[in-house]
């Protein structure tokens, strides 16, 4: 790290492609929500309950990409066929935000096809590229792994950051102060070109550059995987005996109908693709620990990488705010200006992006720093100081909202600040688990047990869209409300009834008749809101802080 090893150019090519790829994900992902309640005119607690469940699925299906590029596509061509159909996925937003104001109804499939074919791009992509990353360092290179990802982890990041600034700059925009609804295809059409990019980048360079040292592919077709690839005596894949296969599926239904029946609801994200997600992951997680060739010491990491994947649904479901419920915030009841000039809603979330590029390499230098001093914690800990980073974040902002009532604004600094927060505990948090798993992992269950971890970021996604749904009204529905003449804020309180025609014209507005209920409790303004995540992620910090000592030696040597 501190005399800057060579890295192979292959890392600069995945690098590119990660970073165009990442402009196409996280700039639409920026736009999206609004383009869905302003054109498409849905509430914000539908729109939040879609976003977390297309962001769910979108870490769901990795587990399938990766599986299918092991068995029969390989990496390279995954990753090809992936960003091809996010490239299409994004023109059929495109076209769905180009249709809406003339067919609603069509708009609205081409958005749901649109969103289906994302789903499965990404899964066949984001899981290729990473592993392709790990398999760039022959064996006695992988020392340099850490850097390798801190790198690859800043690509992400830029392309974030850029999407996160041309998207919204071309799609959510204001004119005079009124949203002009017509122009988040632009976003998306820009989105979609970030997307051909990166996939071309990929398809033209990959054989010169994505080689071994030796110059052969990597990532090719897995019938061309070389017995030499694995250490001698090494089981080349797991095999899962039939009776654990049919238990799994037994198991799966089972799950899926009790997270069914505790998720009731209306909506179809709840009551499917929600109770699909967890079911998936506890499904899987089953299948592997279950399997009879694991060593006691290999179990017990297993054990590991499943209670830190728990703890981290938590992180997730708070830190994925930034794309539904903060964004909202942004928009409703935030004073947006920015050294005088007024940011879009949909950038604000820019600054996470923008503090990972400027933070990435002081953190592994820190890091490195404390191991040579053998004072560097150990991964859970980090995680915990993750999850705590962000229930600090929260408890900041919460205080902040509190005196805000009905029509105040919230300064877009304490946003800025949130997220700078946010970031650190990303740091300690995202990477590092990263690595944690591929460590722990025996090598015949890696591809499955990082399918695992992805799920739990999808649980946590799915969490994060239940959670964004409990928003409560924010000031300018109340305006809104007090405009059409009824007083939103008794009309919540239960002190004013309101009449049939009061209730048609909120709900004909988007604007809840109730105030949000979550686990039994009712949420009556942003403070409670907010209080809701230091409660969730600062008892997980502690939770998983105490139990550490034992975890440590459930690992067995690795840290
Ligand atoms: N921001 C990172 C990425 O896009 C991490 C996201 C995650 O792991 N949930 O890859």
């Amino acid at each position: 790290m501190n005399h800057a090893p060579k890295h192979p150019a292959g890392l600069w090519v995945l690098f590119g492609t990660e970073m165009w790829e990442r402009f196409n994900f996280y700039g639409m992902r920026a736009i999206l929500t609004l383009f869905m309640v302003n054109s498409l005119v849905m509430k914000e607690e539908e729109a939040s309950l879609i976003y977390g469940g297309f962001l769910g699925l979108c870490y769901l299906t990795p587990m399938l990409g990766g599986f299918i590029a092991d068995r029969f596509l390989g990496n390279r061509n995954c990753i090809l066929l992936g960003g091809t159909m996010m490239a299409v996925g994004q023109m059929l937003l495109f076209f769905s935000a180009s249709v809406f104001s003339t067919n609603l109804p069509l708009a609205k499939q081409l958005m749901w096809v649109a969103l289906g074919v994302i789903i499965f791009g990404n899964g066949f992509f984001k899981p290729n590229i990473s592993s392709m990353v790990g398999s760039l360092y022959p064996k006695q290179e992988k020392s340099k792994l850490d850097t390798a990802f801190t790198i690859f982890y800043m690509g992400i990041n830029i392309g974030a950051f850029l999407g996160q600034f041309f998207c919204p700059i071309l799609g959510d925009v204001k004119v005079d102060g009124v949203r002009d609804i017509f122009a988040f295809k632009w976003g998306f059409l820009a989105a979609s070109i970030a997307m051909i990019i990166g996939t071309l980048v990929f398809l033209v360079l990959k054989n010169k550059y994505v080689v071994t040292p030796d110059g052969s592919p990597i990532g090719g077709l897995p019938s061309k995987n070389l017995a030499s690839d694995y250490e001698e005596g090494e089981a080349q894949k797991a095999e899962f005996s039939l009776k654990s296969l049919i238990l799994s599926v037994v198991a799966f239904i089972g799950l899926f109908f009790m997270f069914r029946y505790f998720l009731d609801g209306k909506n179809a994200i709840k009551t499917v693709i929600y109770p699909l997600i967890y079911a998936s992951g506890i499904t899987l997680a089953g299948l592997i620990i279950s399997d009879k060739s694991l060593t006691k010491v290999e179990r017990d990491r297993i054990l590991v990488i499943y209670i830190v994947s728990f703890f981290i649904i938590f992180f997730w479901a708070a830190f994925e705010q930034a794309g539904s419920s903060l964004t909202f915030i942004a928009d409703n009841q935030t004073d947006r200006n920015f050294f005088g000039w007024d940011m879009p809603a949909s950038m604000v979330q820019i600054f996470n992006g923008i503090f990972v590029v400027i933070l990435a390499f002081p953190f592994s230098l820190m890091w490195d720093n404390l191991r040579s001093k053998n004072r560097e914690p150990l991964s859970p800990v980090k995680q915990a100081i993750g999850l705590a980073m962000i229930a600090l974040s929260y408890f900041i902002i919460a205080y902040n909202v509190k005196d805000l009532g009905n029509t105040g604004l919230l300064a877009i600094g304490w946003l800025i600040l949130l997220y700078f927060i946010q970031t650190v505990g990303e740091l300690c948090l995202s990477p590092i688990g990263l690595s944690l798993v591929g460590k722990l992992s025996p090598k015949r269950f890696a591809s499955l047990l990082y399918g695992v971890f992805f799920i739990s970021n999808a649980a946590g996604y799915a969490l994060s869209g239940t959670l964004g749904s409990i928003l409560p009204a924010t000031g300018d529905k109340f305006q809104k409300a007090e405009s059409l003449g009824i007083d939103l804020q008794g009309v919540l309180n239960k002190t004013v009834t309101p009449t049939a025609e009061q209730i048609k014209l909120l709900e004909e507005n988007q604007i809840s008749a109730t105030n949000p209920v979550f686990a039994g409790f009712e949420i009556h303004n942003l403070f409670e809101f907010f209080m809701v995540f230091v409660v969730l992620c600062g008892m997980a910090s502690l939770v998983l802080l105490a139990i550490s000592p034992r975890l440590k030696k459930m690992m067995h040597g690795v840290r």
